[in-house]
């Protein structure tokens, strides 16, 4: 693994911030100053729904809430400074901040995407979006030939996903970035999996970066939120236009957690993918097990594209259990420390069976394409005691009955 880049980041939000600071000091420090009325460290809640004004229109730079608010402001500052970007803005949900980018397209538009995808992302693109006139292909990203054959003269978004959900696909960003530039494409890179904390789309030439700050970014399991990051001005004018248009924004109070999440991110992420890496190794050597997906492991077909173009491999790790859907189901509910529940990127370790849960609205023919097999299980290594968290794994794993499996298919 290279050693890990330093993250000499300058928020051109903060004025006290023009100074270069490194990714762990600007995830405290940015957008946050203490508050010069009172001194406090923790920046304010401000629990408002409106602002006063002076004069129509002349005001302390907020006057409604859904375009604005002063705790938002601090977190999509803080979020823009993490990415290396210029510009920050947050959402109610991951799911709110991929509709923010869709809502910029207009019928005829052109989407070329991968098929190993977040589950919702598939299903706004698929049950809202095409009905709208948008056209969507969804090619194996990991070949960069097939996005270059993928993108047509109405092509406007290359949508990234890596590593990918749930089967932890390596797209090359940078690969993908070249090709879609020559095009005039925008690039977005959903970047929840990885964080900035390892891996950094802007540099890599990306467009936008994606997040579902529900996951690593707030950390505890206990908010839901998105946001999208741009250095393109006039992209962000765009993005900015829909976020209060369409209304989907947080609240002060879930802002004010997010912020609180994002000054331990760099901790929390070392550890979560320390942890998975033992567990995904203990998983590759067990004989009720078929197959494992982990970038970290070296026979993992990405692996030296992850290494390439990040610092880490993440904490998720899907693998294949050598049973059909019901035992797999049976299985997945069997734990005692692990929570069987969709997300990630929270303190508590959990678990799902993606089949039937997070891809259950993809359907079983795409499901089988794209390889999301029956006996597919995904762990999101959470921060407990790894030696806990493997000990309860190999409890349920010894009592699965094991069935031969079909070998899968993909796309
Ligand atoms: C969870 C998730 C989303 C959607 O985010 P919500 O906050 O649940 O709306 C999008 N992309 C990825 C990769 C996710 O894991």
């Amino acid at each position: 693994m290279a050693p890990p880049r330093e993250h000499t980041l300058t928020s051109t939000q903060d004025k006290e911030l023009e100074v270069a600071y490194r990714l762990d000091t600007l995830a405290i420090h940015a957008g946050q100053p203490n508050d010069p009325g009172t001194g406090a460290v923790a920046f304010p809640i401000y629990q408002t729904s409106t602002f006063g004004q002076e004069e129509p229109n002349v005001h302390k730079g907020f006057c409604y809430a859904r375009t604005g608010n002063p705790t938002r402001k601090a977190l999509e500052d803080n979020l823009a400074a993490i990415e290396g970007a210029r510009f920050g803005l947050a959402y109610a949900s991951g799911m709110a901040a991929i509709n923010g980018v869709l809502a910029t397209l207009r019928s005829g538009d052109h989407v070329v995407s991968t098929c190993d995808l977040y589950g919702g992302a598939w299903r706004i693109f698929t049950k809202l979006y095409s009905k709208l006139g948008i056209e969507f292909s969804f090619v194996d990203t990991t070949k960069p030939a097939l996005v270059e054959q993928a993108i047509k003269k109405t092509t406007k978004l290359l949508w990234l996903e890596t590593p990918s959900n749930p089967l932890l696909k390596i797209t090359d960003i940078a690969a993908c970035a070249k090709i879609a530039k020559k095009a005039g494409v925008t690039v977005v890179v959903d970047n929840t999996f990885a964080t900035p904390v390892f891996q950094r789309p802007l540099e890599l030439g990306a467009d936008i970066v994606l997040h579902s700050t529900t996951k690593y970014i707030n950390g505890h399991s206990d908010v839901l939120g998105g946001a999208l990051v741009t250095s393109d001005e006039k992209l962000h004018e765009d993005l900015k236009f829909f976020q209060n248009a369409i209304g989907a924004v947080p609240g002060p109070q879930d802002c004010f957690l997010i912020l609180r999440g994002l000054k331990t991110l760099s901790l929390r992420v070392e550890r979560h993918c320390k942890s998975a890496e033992r567990i995904a190794r203990f998983l590759a050597g067990h004989k009720k097990v078929a197959r494992v997906y982990f970038p970290g492991l070296e026979e993992h077909e990405g692996h030296a594209i992850q290494k390439k173009q990040a610092t880490g491999f993440g904490a998720i790790v899907s693998f294949e259990l050598k049973a059909d859907v019901a035992e797999s189901k049976r299985f997945a509910g069997s734990f005692k420390l692990w929570t069987l529940a969709e997300s990630l990127g929270g303190a508590k370790s959990l678990l799902c069976h993606p089949p039937t849960m997070t891809h259950a609205s993809v359907e079983p023919e795409v499901r089988r394409k794209v390889g999301i097999a029956d006996g597919l299980i995904r762990l999101a290594v959470g921060l407990e005691d790894v030696e806990d968290l493997l000990e309860d794994l190999e409890t349920a794993l010894s009592a699965v009955r094991t069935t031969r499996r079909r070998a899968p298919v993909t796309c």
